[in-house]
Order: structure tokens, then sequence, then C-alpha cells
């Protein structure tokens, strides 16, 4: 064989460098790997189409990411569009999941072949690439798209999902859902300042964040409406709807119900899941955290102070809050949940000022987180909110704290009263 021609040959098919092509190809030879052999390692990791025609037809459970390309006859699931910024311009893909009667797929579409969920096609000569360690089909150029005979598939057609069932990655989803919340932000994107939309939207399953890139004016608090082709991201470990421009909101004729509860979770699941959103743990409070109490707040940021100093905004004049930050677990892990100034006035049976008189009358601001950790510490108590997990910890802001075994002490009370006569 004559490296340099074959290494001419390979770069023009694949397009990709000569020289580097040439490189690979002489270090297989010289390691003993048969010429064909060694050029179709190439062929796959350059992810050519094997430039000898049309691969063979493969089922969707057979295609492996050893695959260069491959031919498959499939219906289209789902389809979902988005755009993406490659190589500094703006591209529209199309994405979503095939299958047969083996097997789903997801794929890209790079262009318009114009898939429609129940369409059955022939795709010939699909790219296959690997993400996150699974083969997925990418349908370009080199693609030929025909429509095909009916197959028969186990799987659901068409993106109609419950939020509970979305997770990271999923594309071309429709939900019908409330929007529970909705506030505009302006956000400084990849092409400057940008209007956006963020808040919670619910349905019956459960609550999930949203970010609406192209705000609807639909979109409005209170408004139930059908949402069709989102797409989800992870956002600090919980699946967040994406809706887009190529979103369509529609109104809907009844009104969707919110789930009442969380989605109840071990904490050591929510921790390791790496976040959620609208979680209620059970477990027993072990300590109340310094910076608990009387805090005092930076009024530019927020943040908290200490000793009157801001870590960005330097000497303050800070403002008076309460919060508590305490530790809960439940034997399969622990969480730092952290109650607002409602809950923490709540817990402490006080309001801010009362703290405030409280600690002016000890001449010690520690006596509220002392007071509270006396109340709290060694019970058992249900807290509802979001989990992050980040550098800091694991973070649950609460929504809903309430004492649990309160029955167990009624009925404990009870017993006793009855020994007592
Ligand atoms: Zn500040």
């Amino acid at each position: 064989m004559n490296i340099d021609e074959r290494a001419e040959e390979l770069a023009s098919d694949l397009g990709v460098d000569r020289e580097e092509v040439r490189d690979d190809l002489q270090k297989l030879i010289d390691y003993d790997v048969p010429a064909e052999e060694a050029v179709q390692s190439l062929r796959r990791k350059y992810g050519g189409d094997g430039g000898g025609g049309t691969p063979s037809a493969k089922d969707v459970a057979d295609v492996t990411t050893e695959d260069a390309s491959v031919t498959v006859t499939a219906k289209v699931l789902t389809a979902g569009t988005r755009t993406i910024r490659y190589q500094g311009d703006d591209h529209t893909i199309y994405e979503g999941e095939l299958a047969d009667g083996t097997g789903a797929i997801d794929y890209t579409a790079w262009n318009d072949f114009g898939l429609e969920p129940g369409d059955t096609i022939t795709a010939g000569n699909a790219g296959v690439r690997e993400w996150e360690g699974e083969p997925e089909l990418n349908l370009g150029d080199s693609t030929s798209v025909s429509p095909a005979e009916d197959v028969e598939v186990p799987s659901e057609v068409g993106g109609d999902r419950s939020l509970s069932d979305l997770d990271p990655g999923d594309r071309g989803r429709n939900l019908e859902v409330l929007v529970l919340e909705v506030e505009e932000r302006t956000i400084d994107g990849r092409d400057g300042e940008t209007d956006i939309l963020s808040g919670v939207l619910a349905d019956e399953s459960a609550r999930l964040p949203f970010t609406d890139w192209d705000p609807h004016p639909g979109i409005r608090e209170g408004a139930s409406l059908r949402l069709e082709d989102v797409y989800v991201r992870e956002f600090r470990g919980v699946p967040s709807v994406n809706v887009s421009d190529f979103t369509t909101v529609e109104p809907l004729e009844g009104e969707v119900e919110a789930s009442e509860t969380g989605r109840r979770m071990a904490v050591g699941e929510a921790v390791d899941g790496g976040g959620a959103f609208d979680v209620e743990l059970v477990g027993n409070l072990l300590d109340v955290r310094d910076g608990s109490g009387l805090i005092e707040r930076c009024p530019e940021c927020n943040r908290v102070v200490q000793n009157g100093q801001c870590r960005s905004h330097g000497e303050v004049d800070g403002v008076d809050d309460l919060r508590v930050k305490a530790i809960l677990d439940d034997g399969t892990g622990t969480v730092t949940v952290v109650l607002d100034r409602e809950l923490t006035e709540e817990v402490y049976g006080g309001t801010l000022e009362d703290a405030l008189e409280h600690a002016r009358e000890e001449m010690d601001k520690g006596v509220v987180a002392e007071s509270i950790a006396e109340d709290v510490v060694g019970l058992e108590y249900r807290v509802r909110g979001s989990l992050s997990v980040d550098d800091y910890g694991a973070n649950l802001d609460a929504t809903e704290f309430d004492r649990v075994g309160d029955a167990g002490e009624e009925r404990a009370r009870a017993l006793l009263a009855e020994v007592d006569g």
C-alpha cells in the first residue's frame, strides 16, 4: 500500500488534514495493523461516511458508537427545534428520538428534513456520534431521508409529557401547565443585554423552573397554557424548561391544577442528584448553625454582612433581618435548611422587632439563635423547598417547615394521662 496515496484519498473523503491522517495511518501500519483495518479505523475516528456507498441497514438497537455511519428505518417519536451557535454562526437544528421495533435513539438533524412525530423514514448514511457514552444519529448533508412504510414501535409517539417526566437533555416536549410565577429579567447574554422571562411552571405532577428566551406575551402568572416544542436543561441539578422562539404558546380552555405537595425524597438521594426543585425532606434537626437568628444584610446586594463589612461593598449600614441555617439529617444524608425571615419568625414565635428587643434586653444578639435552637434541635421536621448543591454545600431554601411526630407526642401524652389516672 502506498501510504501517501491512501492518506490523500482518506483526507479528501473525510475532509480532514492530509498530514494528520498520514501520521495516524503510518502509526497504525507500524503497529502491524492490517492496511484495510487501519483505513477503516481512521474512517471511524474522523467520522467519515465510509466512502463506499450507503452503509448497510441496521436495527436501532444494533447501532453502536463503533459505527461510523448507518442506515436505519424508524419512526419519528419527537421533533424539537433549537438554535445553537456553532463556530460563530447561528444554526437551526432539529432534534428528537427515532425508534423501530428494537429500540429508540436520539438524533440531531443539521438540515430541515421536515421530520414530524409519527412519520416513518429511512435515514440513509446517518452519521453516528457518541454522546455521554450512547450512540446518537447525526443527519446532515450526506444523509438521505426518504419516507418508508410504517413501523410498529413500543415507544410513545409525540412529545406530550408531564413535568415530573422531564429530564435534562429532553427536546421537542409539549406541556400543559399553569404559570405559578413569572418575572422579567434582563441578562447579559451572548448578544448583549437581552430581556427574558423566568419563573415556575406547575401541573398535577410537579413544579419546575422555566426560562423563556423569547418572551411570549401569553406567559402570565395564573395562565393555563399548552407549550409545544420546549427543551430541558439542567440548572443547579434541576431540570429547567426552556421556551424558545420555536415554542408555540396557546391558552387552554380549562385550568391546569398545580401539585399541592413537593416530591418526597430521601436526603441522600436529593443531594446525590445534584439538586432538586420543590422537594419534601423529612429528618431530624441536628444543629442550628452560625449565622442564624439576628443578622444584618448589605442594603446594596442583600448579602449577609459581618462586623458591618460587605464582601463586595465594604463598610455598609446593615439592614436587620432574621434567618435560620439548620442541619437536617435523615440517616441517608444531611442538608442545610435555610429559613427566611417569615419562617424564622414562626419558629421563633415573634417578629423581627421582638427579636431586636430581646437582644437589647439581654445585650446579646446571640440570644435569638439560642432560643430558636432550644426549640428545634433534636426534633423531626418536614421541609419543603428547592435544593441546590454546589461548592457551598447542599442548601435547601425552605418554603414550608413543619414539625412531624406531633401525633406520637400526643399519643405519649394520652398514655401518660391514662397512667396518671
Ligand atoms: Zn453588598
